[in-house]
C-alpha cells in the first residue's frame, strides 16, 4: 500500500492598482509595452520602490491565516535569463518572507477538519509574456513586475481530494480578503503541485516531482492521479530509481498526461542573493492597522450560521464557499427572512434557476432584497411554499412588484383566523359521525379534516393555520 504526499505552491495575482517596485498600473493596457517604466524595464540606474497596498495585502493573508507577519522581511535576487525578464533576475523573497508559519482548515467529507500548515507567502514580481507570431517572437512587458503573492503550504495533503479542497479553501479566502480576483481562467490564480508517495509506515518522503502552473481544480485532481499512479507504478515495477527523479512536469491538457519538461533546478542554479538594491521591508502599525481590516473569514461564518442561526453544517459550507453567496445570504436576512427558509430558497430554488440561464449569484436578475421578501411572505404565512416558486419563476424573468404579482396571480393564502374557522366549522357540521370516531380516539381522521378544509378553501387556506384551528375545534 502507498501514501502520496502532496505540498502546493500557489500564485495568487495582487489587485493593485500599481506594480509591485514602480507606479506603473497594474490595470489592462491597449497597447503592448504602455504600461511601463525604466524601473520595470530594467532599465539601468532605475531603483525599485516597494509598493506598499502589495505589502499590506500580503500581511492581511498573514493575519487571515494565523502566520507570523514578519516586520523586516527581505528581497532577494533569483537569477535566469528568459526575453520576458529584461533584467535576468525576479525579485522574490526566498529565506526571509514577510509571512512565515501559517495554518489553514479543510473541511473533509466525513464532516471533520484537517489543518494544512503553510511554510510561507512571500511576495515577487511577475515577469512579462513572450507572443509567438507566427516567424518572430515579441516581448510585452506590461505584466512585468504586477505583484504576486506566493502561497507555500507544508507537505501536509494525503489526497487529491484534500489538495483540491485546500485550493478552494485558500480560493474563497483570497477573494473574501479582496486581495486577489483569484480568476484562473485568467491566471490570476494558479498553482504548482508537487507530488510523491511512499510505502505505507515509512517515515521519509518519496522523491517530489513538481507539476507547474495548473489553472483549474479540475485539472488539479487529475494530474494528481496520473502522477500519483505513474509514481506507484514505477514503484511496482522495482523502476523508482530510475523513472522517479525531481524534475518540474506539465499537466497536458489534451492527452491527459503529465509530462518531462525540465529536470528541477537547484537553488543554486538561481544563484540568490539579497537584492542590493532593496533595503529590508518594514513593516509600520499604520500599515498593521490596515491590514487587520478584515471581513468575517469562512472558518467564523460558518460557526456563526451553525451555532447561532441554526443553519445545518452542510448547507453552510456551501453558502461560505464564496463570499458573493455568503454576501446575499446575509442580505436575505437582513431584509428580514428567516435563516432556515432562506438557505433553501437561495441554495435549491434560486441558483437551481440560475443554472439554466447564462446568469450566475453575481448577476442575478432577482437582488437578495427581492428574495429575502419573497420568502418573508412565505414566513409570515402570506403565500404557500408552492405559490412562491410560481412568483419566483416569473421574477428570474422579469422584475416586478412581489405583492402584485400574489394579488394578479391569485396566490395569497388565507390566513385570516375567521374565514377558516367557517370553513371548518361547515365541514365539522357536514361529518357528525367522523367527528365522533376522531373524538373517540381515530386520530388518522385528523388528516381527512385537513384535506377537506383546503379542498373547500380551493388551496388558499394557509395549513399551519387550518392545523391549529382544527386542533382546537376538534379537540
Ligand atoms: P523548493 O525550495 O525546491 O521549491 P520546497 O521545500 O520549498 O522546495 O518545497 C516546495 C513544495 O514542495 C512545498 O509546497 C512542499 O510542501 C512540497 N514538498 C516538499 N517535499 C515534498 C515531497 N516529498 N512530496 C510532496 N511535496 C513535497
Ligand atoms: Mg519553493
Ligand atoms: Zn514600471
Amino acid at each position: 500500500m502507498f501514501e502520496t504526499v502532496i505540498g502546493l505552491e500557489v500564485h495568487v495575482q495582487l489587485n493593485t492598482k500599481t506594480k509591485l517596485f514602480c507606479a506603473c498600473p497594474t490595470s489592462f493596457a491597449e497597447h503592448q509595452n504602455a504600461n511601463t517604466c525604466p524601473t520595470c524595464l530594467a532599465l539601468p540606474g532605475a531603483l525599485p520602490v516597494v509598493n506598499k497596498e502589495a505589502a499590506v495585502k500580503a500581511m492581511r493573508l498573514g493575519y487571515a491565516i494565523n502566520a507570523n507577519v514578519v516586520h523586516a522581511s527581505n528581497f532577494d535576487r533569483k537569477s535566469y535569463f528568459y526575453p520576458d525578464s529584461p533584467s535576468a533576475y525576479q525579485i522574490t523573497q526566498l529565506s526571509n518572507a514577510i509571512v512565515q508559519n501559517g495554518e489553514v482548515f479543510i473541511d473533509l467529507n466525513d464532516g471533520t477538519q484537517k489543518r494544512i500548515g503553510m511554510t510561507q507567502a512571500h511576495l515577487e514580481a511577475d515577469a512579462g509574456k513572450n507572443i509567438h507570431d507566427g516567424s518572430h517572437s515579441k516581448v510585452d512587458l506590461n505584466r512585468a513586475g504586477t505583484p504576486l503573492l506566493e502561497i507555500v503550504s507544508n507537505p501536509d495533503m494525503r489526497s487529491s481530494e484534500e489538495a483540491v479542497a485546500f485550493l478552494k479553501k485558500l480560493h474563497s479566502t483570497v477573494r473574501y480578503l479582496d486581495i486577489s480576483d483569484a480568476n484562473m481562467q485568467e491566471g490570476s490564480f494558479r498553482c504548482d503541485v508537487n507530488v510523491s508517495v511512499r510505502p505505507k509506515g515509512q517515515a521519509e518522503f518519496g522523491t517530489r516531482v513538481e507539476i507547474k502552473n495548473i489553472n483549474s481544480f479540475r485539472f488539479v485532481e487529475a494530474a494528481i492521479a496520473y502522477e500519483v499512479q505513474r509514481q506507484t507504478e514505477a514503484y511496482e515495477d522495482g523502476d523508482y530509481e530510475t523513472e522517479v527523479f525531481q524534475e518540474t512536469r506539465l499537466w497536458n491538457v489534451d492527452e491527459g498526461v503529465t509530462k518531462s519538461m525540465r529536470g528541477k533546478e537547484e537553488a543554486a542554479d538561481y544563484r540568490y542573493f539579497p537584492d542590493p538594491d532593496l533595503r529590508p521591508l518594514v513593516v509600520t502599525q499604520e500599515m498593521i492597522d490596515e491590514a487587520l481590516k478584515m471581513p468575517e473569514l469562512p472558518d467564523a461564518k460558518i460557526k456563526r450560521y451553525t451555532e447561532e442561526l441554526g443553519v445545518k453544517r452542510y448547507d453552510a459550507l456551501v453558502i461560505c464557499s464564496e463570499k458573493e453567496l455568503a454576501y446575499y445570504f446575509e442580505a436575505m436576512l437582513a431584509s428580514g427572512a428567516s435563516a432556515k427558509n432562506s438557505v433553501n430558497w437561495l441554495t435549491t430554488e434560486l441558483l437551481g434557476r440560475l443554472k439554466k440561464t447564462e446568469f450566475d449569484i453575481t448577476t442575478s436578475p432577482v437582488s437578495a432584497e427581492k428574495l429575502g421578501e419573497l420568502v418573508s411572505k412565505i414566513d409570515d404565512g402570506i403565500i404557500s411554499g408552492k405559490g412562491a416558486k410560481e412568483i419566483l419563476d416569473v421574477l428570474i424573468k422579469e422584475d416586478k412588484d412581489i405583492d402584485g404579482l400574489i394579488n394578479s396571480m391569485g396566490l395569497a393564502q388565507v390566513s385570516d383566523d375567521g374565514a377558516i374557522l367557517e370553513i371548518i366549522d361547515g365541514i365539522i357540521a357536514a361529518n357528525p359521525e367522523k367527528v365522533e370516531q376522531f373524538k373517540g380516539g381515530k386520530e388518522k381522521l385528523f388528516g381527512f379534516f385537513v384535506g377537506q378544509t383546503m379542498k373547500a378553501s380551493k388551496g388558499a387556506a394557509n395549513p399551519q393555520k387550518v392545523n391549529e384551528l382544527l386542533k382546537e375545534r376538534l379537540a
